[in-house]
């Protein structure tokens, strides 16, 4: 089989079933080939949620955070799927110094919490006085295989082509554009090729004359079963600096809270 595309995206996690989905809008005739099926756990984007967030230490992604929500919002109407649960973030100790100096930088708002008042919202935290504990109200978490498959799914109703379980062995490039070859041995062209492999973006940019020196890691992701129920947690903990638990008397009641330890 050999089919003609404006553009094809090569990887179907959530960075290429996004550039899948934004293309088909603007109305390009887009193929996404996806190795495994969407939504799978083997990539980056597996697992049940990721943060959502609107401090970094770059004044540019800061700005960026803001139209990224609002393009959230779009896909929950598009795909009728809640998919970004807003609730709260902090960044707590030097880290939150750096994350306000870009706010700063980008002319956006932020507040500073007292690490009392930190510990009288989300009472699951133990800070240390003195600590700062930088607050970004519409942080929040995104579910993360839903939303690589309501992408794939909203793009697909835009008109993109999408194909899972195909492996493309090669990129060639020909003439102005390129040429995909499959594990089957199918062949698509296009002007343009994306290449959203994720840590399989290596070897496959190879077959293409690019040479990036990408190295793949293993991130390790720990979950806790509760013993009862929770408490509120904000999303995101920067832990730079350190947290005690106080008192030998507000450990003891920590240690008997029946929550999850905060991940760094
Ligand atoms: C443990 C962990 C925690 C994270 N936490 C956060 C967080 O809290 N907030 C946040 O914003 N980000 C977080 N990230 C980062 C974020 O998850 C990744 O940046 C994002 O998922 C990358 O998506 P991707 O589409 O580039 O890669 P992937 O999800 O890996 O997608 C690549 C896809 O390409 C496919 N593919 C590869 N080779 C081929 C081929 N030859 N042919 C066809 N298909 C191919 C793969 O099967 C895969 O589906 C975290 C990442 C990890 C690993």
């Amino acid at each position: 089989m050999s089919e003609q595309y404006d553009a094809i995206v090569v990887g179907g996690g959530v960075m290429g079933t996004a550039t899948a989905l934004e293309l088909a809008n603007r109305g390009r005739h887009t193929l996404l080939l996806e190795r495994f099926a969407f939504g799978h756990a083997r990539g980056s984007s597996g697992g049940p949620t990721r943060i959502f967030r609107f401090t970094y230490e770059h004044p540019d992604y800061v700005r960026m955070a803001g139209p990224a929500l609002d393009a959230w919002r779009e896909l929950e109407d598009a795909s009728g799927e809640r998919l970004l649960y807003t609730t709260g973030g902090i960044d707590i100790g030097e880290g939150g110094r750096r994350s306000a100096d870009a706010r700063v930088a980008a002319g956006a708002p932020f507040a500073w919490l007292t690490p009392e008042a930190t510990m009288e919202r989300w009472p699951g935290l133990v800070i240390a006085p003195g600590t700062p504990v930088l607050l970004q109200e519409q942080g929040g978490v995104c579910m993360a295989e839903r939303t690589v498959r309501a992408q794939a799914r909203v793009a697909m109703d835009a008109g993109a082509t999408m194909r899972e379980e195909t492996v493309v062995r090669a990129i060639d490039r020909r003439g102005d554009g390129v040429q995909l070859t499959t594990d089957r041995g199918d062949t698509y062209t296009a002007p343009v090729a994306v290449v959203t492999a994720g840590p399989w973006a290596g070897p496959l940019l190879r077959t293409a004359g690019i040479d990036l020196p990408l190295v793949p890691s293993f991130e390790q992701v720990t979950y806790c079963r509760l013993a009862g129920e929770p408490h509120p947690f904000p999303h995101h903990h920067r832990l730079v600096g350190r947290i005690d638990a106080g008192s030998p008397e507000r450990r003891r009641r920590i240690d008997e809270r029946p929550v999850c330890p905060a991940q760094p």
